[in-house]
């Protein structure tokens, strides 16, 4: 059954994985036809992420609209105060320029 449509294939490619991580067993449609991008209608080639169980569907859907989160994992990028540069959450300190993370 059909989960969502994704706006390009980055995007789906992203939700595939994060389906993935969450044990969800999915698949993407409509790859191929991106080639053929201008010849049919915009709306035609969208990637489209398919579910295999629709028991998944609740889940998915939440973790498609970002409102899941693993436990312990929920916590944000932060943004360097010394070069503004924006690091992953696991960091304490910039990895650009080594500036200590402002708590
Ligand atoms: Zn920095």
């Amino acid at each position: 059954m059909r989960l969502t449509r994704a706006p390009n294939l980055l995007i789906a490619q992203h939700w595939i994985n994060l389906l993935e991580q969450a044990h969800i067993r999915c698949e993407l449609h409509n790859q191929y036809l991106l080639g053929a991008m201008g010849e049919i209608p915009a709306d035609q080639c969208s990637p489209e992420i398919w579910l295999e169980r629709e028991g998944d569907l609740d889940l998915a859907t939440r973790i498609i609209n970002g409102t899941w989160h693993e436990p312990g994992q929920s916590a944000a990028q932060w943004c360097c105060a010394s070069c503004g540069e924006w690091s992953e959450p696991q960091f304490t300190v910039c990895w650009q320029c080594g500036a200590a993370k402002d708590e």
